[in-house]
């Protein structure tokens, strides 16, 4: 008879089988699954049906939001990721490479919290003396923060209890342990039952929980990704580029997932990047930029970055021509090229391509096509496209260029960093001051590109 009780979890992904695999057929980890036990339900039978009878519906309009539900974490970047500001009772998971900086961040929130709030850090990977040094050298004024390095959970939910802060931080959720769990801190058994403890106290005391969750690569400790589903918000955070940092959400209850904070990591700390706008262009002297430069507009939750997609054309060694591509989708570079050949006669496949983004930001908006179109093909002809050419369009396997959203704000940012020329689909309305160059297909673009090099 198989055991019902366990499963079979990947620490990189958070998939569950009933049996043990070599490899997982999710994210393609080797030896990356672990047992887990699965945890009775703690509720007792007949209690839900008590309760369905005891609970009414309730009209919309009788319910009263209370203040200060939502308050901010002082840190402005964070804030909007979040979707505005921190929700009492919340859980939010932050993922990341180890020594990226979540601890750094972590540490400059709770020092902004600490001025309205009672803020407790439990730290188990660092000493007291360890996070005081750290908090020294950032400049951090940290004595109104209570300071706690027992990860047992137990003991912790009884400080938690007595103490009720209202801000708290797991620093980090690898090192947490409950004695209910035979297993070792850092396993997928113990980060379930742990993180489900304190999802619970943390809703039931009205407390913002902030658990640091480290991503490995090497697979040695279960990843946050098994306990997404357990928490409100789930943010990643991510290094592009040399001293940027990027925060997404990956979920979020309390808001949009379209949101991305963006830092610049220095000595003192992270500063947050708030007129990002020009962040990801390089500023160049002249009327053209070099060959295999295409600038374009995106459009990232609430705002516009001007970026510059850079290509490489080389012939191939070995007759077929291979793609080289880790900011932008290899299969949409792969895609482009296609229509590039068949509609615009652009040969592409004897070339190895390379794509890259400068400032390292990882692009998906279908808003690209067009921008990274014209840097392959200035890139294999060596022609040069002049340096205040903005462009933006999504392309159609028929060599068509077709509308875009946002079409104003992509306007208004380029117009405002200085672009002169916009070349755009036919089907967007253009209202900025710019030189529009309007086009229908990836053919007639290429034309207009010509006659402005
Ligand atoms: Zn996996």
């Amino acid at each position: 008879m198989k055991d019902k009780s366990v499963q079979f979890v990947c620490t990189q992904c958070g998939r569950a089988e009933s049996k043990w695999l070599g490899r997982c057929p999710d994210c393609g980890s080797w030896n990356s699954f672990e047992e887990e036990l699965i945890l009775p339900k703690q509720t007792k039978p007949g209690k839900t049906a008590q309760i369905s009878l005891e609970t009414k519906p309730v009209s919309l309009e009788d319910i009263q939001v209370e203040p200060g539900f939502r308050y901010e974490s002082g840190i402005s970047e964070l804030d909007r990721v979040l979707g505005g500001g921190v929700m009492r009772g919340s859980s939010i998971l932050l993922g990341g490479e180890p020594g990226i900086g979540k601890s750094t961040l972590m540490l400059q929130m709770i020092e902004k919290c600490s001025l309205k709030r009672s803020v407790l850090y439990v730290s188990g990977e660092e000493s007291p003396s360890q996070v005081k040094l750290r908090a020294q050298r950032l400049g951090l004024k940290l004595s109104k923060i209570s300071i706690f390095c027992d990860t047992r959970v137990e003991v912790l939910v009884n400080v938690l209890e007595k103490m009720k802060p209202q801000v708290l931080v797991i620093d980090s959720l690898q090192t947490l342990s409950s004695s209910e769990v035979a297993s070792p801190a850092g396993s997928v058994n113990q980060i379930r039952f742990c993180s489900t403890e304190l999802v619970g106290i943390a809703k039931q005391l009205g407390i913002s929980l902030f658990l640091v969750g480290h991503v490995t690569k090497e697979g040695v400790l279960a990843g946050p990704k098994v306990i997404e589903h357990l928490v409100d918000t789930v943010l990643y955070f991510d290094q592009v580029g040399s001293g940027v940092r990027l925060i997404r959400a990956a979920k979020n209850r309390f808001g949009s997932v379209d949101e991305i904070g963006i830092f610049h990591m220095g000595e003192k700390g992270l500063t947050a990047v708030t007129n990002p706008s020009s962040f990801f262009i390089t500023d160049r002297e002249g009327e053209s930029a070099p060959p295999g430069i295409a600038y374009t507009a995106v459009v990232e939750g609430s705002r516009t970055f001007l970026v510059e997609i850079q290509a490489l054309t080389v012939p191939s060694k070995n007759g077929f021509s291979r793609v080289y591509s880790d900011r932008i989708d290899t299969a949409r570079v792969t895609r482009i090229a296609a229509i590039l050949e068949r509609h615009a006669q652009v040969r592409l496949n004897d070339q190895d391509i390379y794509v890259n983004v400068a400032g390292g930001m990882r692009l998906s908006e279908v808003s690209i096509d067009l921008p990274l179109a014209l840097a392959l093909w200035s890139a294999l002809k060596g022609v040069s496209l002049p340096s205040s050419l903005v462009s933006y369009g999504e392309m159609s396997l028929a060599g068509e260029v077709r509308t875009v959203g946002f079409a104003e704000k992509r306007e208004k940012a380029s117009s405002e960093l200085g672009f002169k020329r916009v070349l755009l689909p036919k089907s967007n309305k253009s209202k900025a001051d710019l030189k529009v160059y309007p086009v229908d297909t990836i053919k007639k673009a290429l034309g207009v590109c010509s006659t402005l090099t």
